[in-house]
């Protein structure tokens, strides 16, 4: 038997706190039997005097273990179970592709995805954008679609870690949030209860991040995969670009329209194809699907150019309650903007720098994300045809093309993207796509 206050003076006096400690602590946490100021306390103590890796493995896995950890073994899946997170981002719509690929390629991917925060997308809010799909389906038919198609993305449950709903909440009211050890238990936590073998983590690094600097994200990657492998699930971690967005495409709708195009094989803009490769790799390789990243690639390229990634998604998506003829039929199906106005490019010159963030905010104020979590997504707005940094342009050349739900509110997103868009007399230096890949 533990003291709670005796736990948190430990910690505030820059003590180590024992795995006994940390799982006492937590349950506190999800019975209620540990208040909100003490939960506010530690996490302060916290903040301040760090957590161990070996007290950060026994915070995620006490975590973890505050509620329902998913189970694979009793269906003898052929397969690895493996899914990939991203630290969010702007137009990044990797998870729609790399799910099915995966599938594809012999894996089981059992996504539980987030909805969006703050200037970042999310996963969930796209699917909701495809009518009938169930994002809430009940365990039985979550395990079926994993089982028969490979992949399902689904919405988080109240049931996997509970402890995570309530300290988090905390922490985002007691500016501590900002904690490598709290948000690498906090992501893994959630993540692991998904019963994983095999983690992919996307950590983003620029403008668009959540993270403030490079060196953070380096510091949060290299955290993460410390603890994920410390907690038993194979994780490594790559370091991706977001000084710009990921596609063209950024919003909800408009993003899993251009998801199908990807893997249909229409248009497949580069960027977003090396980091949904890279990640897939990545996961093939640990997940020994593939010998290396080279044999990985070439699995992953033969799944796109067959269809049978395409078959994938499709199938997830009939299996979960969507249309049968999404793919098809994309127009009949994907709800469309009435108000759709080009963005004109202010001068002549480079396109130079974006504010990433500032791109991800104008779609939140177009509709097409959340200023209150309570608030209602208008599925339909957003931002295509994004151009890439280092593209030239001409004055008045459209930049990227604003769809809205009223002329004031696109007119609004046209000064809001020029407004986030530097443009240069000189090509910028570019930036890598994927800086570093971190392995335990
Ligand atoms: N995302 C999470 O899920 N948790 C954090 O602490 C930060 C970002």
């Amino acid at each position: 038997m533990f003291l709670t206050q005796e736990i948190i003076r430990k910690k505030r006096d820059g003590g180590v706190m024992s795995a006994e400690e940390i799982q006492f602590f937590v349950r506190g946490i999800t019975d209620g039997s540990v208040s909100e100021g003490q939960i506010a306390a530690l996490a302060m103590a916290v903040f301040f005097n760090d957590m161990s890796m070996d007290e950060r493995v026994a915070f995620t896995l006490a975590m973890r273990d505050s509620g329902e950890v998913l189970d694979w073994k009793s269906l003898n899946l052929p397969g690895p179970v493996m899914d990939k997170h991203s630290t969010g981002g702007v137009g990044d719509v990797v998870s729609l592709m790399l799910g099915p690929m995966i599938a594809a390629c012999g894996g089981f991917v059992p996504m539980i995805s987030g909805r969006g925060l703050g200037h970042t997308g999310g996963t969930l809010d796209k699917f909701d954008s495809i009518p009938g799909y169930c994002t809430v389906p009940d365990n039985t038919l979550f395990r079926k679609v994993v089982q028969d198609v490979g992949v399902a993305i689904i919405g988080q449950t109240a049931s996997l870690a509970p402890s995570d709903k309530r300290f988090y909440s905390i922490r985002d009211v007691t500016a501590t949030v900002e904690s490598v050890a709290m948000i690498t238990g906090s992501i893994l936590s959630k993540k692991l209860a998904a019963g994983l073998d095999v983690l992919a983590m996307d950590v983003k690094a620029g403008s668009g991040a959540f993270m403030p600097s490079y060196e953070k994200s380096v510091e949060l990657a290299e955290s993460i995969v410390k603890v994920g492998n410390g907690a038993g699930t194979l994780t490594s971690a790559l370091l991706t670009d977001m000084n710009e967005s990921l596609s063209p495409w950024a919003g909800n709708a408009v993003e899993v329209r251009g998801a199908i195009d990807y893997l249909t094989g229409k248009f497949r803009p580069a960027r977003l194809h090396e980091v949904t490769m890279a990640l897939c790799a990545e996961m093939l390789v640990m997940g020994k699907l593939a010998a290396n990243e080279a044999d990985a690639r070439a699995k992953l390229q033969a799944a796109l150019d067959s269809g049978a990634a395409a078959e994938r998604f499709a199938r997830m998506v009939t299996a979960l309650g969507g249309p049968a003829d999404l793919l098809e039929n994309m127009d009949k199906h994907l709800e469309k903007a009435p108000i759709i106005l080009p963005v004109p490019a202010p001068r002549a010159g480079f396109a130079a720098k974006t504010d990433c963030r500032g791109l991800g905010l104008a779609v939140v104020a177009l509709g097409g994300g959340r200023r209150r979590p309570s608030d209602a997504i208008d599925f339909a707005v957003g931002l295509t045809d994004l151009v890439e940094l280092g593209q030239p342009l001409q004055a008045g050349q459209p930049m990227a093309t604003v769809h809205a739900r009223t002329q004031a509110a696109a007119e609004q997103a046209v000064r809001e993207v020029q407004a986030a868009y530097e443009i240069a007399d000189a090509a910028p230096a570019v930036n890598p796509i994927v800086y570093r890949t971190i392995r335990p």
